[in-house]
Formats: C-alpha cells, structure tokens, sequence
C-alpha cells in the first residue's frame, strides 16, 4: 500500500485524501466526458477515498450503479464511485503531483470522439471488453 496523499478542488473548500495507485486511466464514455468536461484521467484509490468532514461536496448519481462527486463551490469533478462505496476513482488532476500517475489504460475506447488519441500506448478496451471483464472480475469475487 502506497503513501496517503491529499487532493483538492480548484477553490480549494473541498479537500480529501487517499491512497492511489501507481498509475491511471481514462475512460471516454459520454458521461465521463460531460463531466469532466475533458478527459477524465483517474487513480484508483481502492475504497480509501476520504473527503474532509466540512467539504462541500454535491454527489450526482449518473447511472444505477454509479454516482460522481463534486465541489458544489467551484464545480471541480473529483471522483466517480460506485453506489455501494466499493469502487472509488479520483481525478488525477485534483492531487499535488499529476506526473506520478502514468496513464496506462483507456477505457470505453469505442465511444471516444475520433478528433484526438493519445500518443502513449496503453490497454485499451470498448465498451463491450470493458463490461466482459468487469463482469469476469466481479463473478471471480462472489
Ligand atoms: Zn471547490
Ligand atoms: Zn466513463
């Protein structure tokens, strides 16, 4: 397990902390897009995910499973989690030192527009393979 880091929002009101992984990925789907309003490069931060007491967060359940977590000051997409808690993906961007998290993977490949690609090579899986190995994962854990 890897060292607790801290992470903010741009206004700085809301602030967390996590341990994050070694690494990130990007996942293309439409929501992701739309809420972040980019590319949302995350960190997996394997359920220690915490934001501070105070923090003025808003959450936006996007889809059955899923909700994402925001300054409701500045608008700073922070993180996505699963309704359950059990999966829980910060942004990247929102930690002191973005370079130490090499993005590795892309996600939802099949749903990126077709105006940019990244130039480093990475994973990358549809929608579909996504969804087959989510599945595999989950029925491996059961
Ligand atoms: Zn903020
Ligand atoms: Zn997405």
């Amino acid at each position: 397990m890897g060292e607790r880091q801290s992470g903010r929002c741009l206004c700085g009101a809301t602030t967390f902390t996590a341990v994050p992984g070694n690494d990130a990925a990007v996942c293309h789907c439409s929501m992701c897009r739309r809420f972040s309003g980019g590319m949302f490069i995350v960190t997996d931060c394997n359920g220690t995910l915490e934001f501070a007491k105070d923090a003025p967060i808003s959450v936006f359940q996007s889809s059955e499973w899923g909700e994402r977590v925001f300054c409701s000051k500045c608008g700073s997409s922070l993180a996505w989690r699963s309704r359950d808690g059990k999966v829980q993906v910060a942004s990247v961007q929102a930690f002191e030192n973005p370079d130490s998290f090499p993005v590795v993977s892309e996600i939802f490949i099949d749903c990126k527009p077709g105006t940019y690609d990244l130039a480093n090579a990475t994973t990358r899986l549809t929608e579909a393979e996504f969804f087959a190995q989510f599945a595999a994962q989950s029925e491996g854990n059961a």
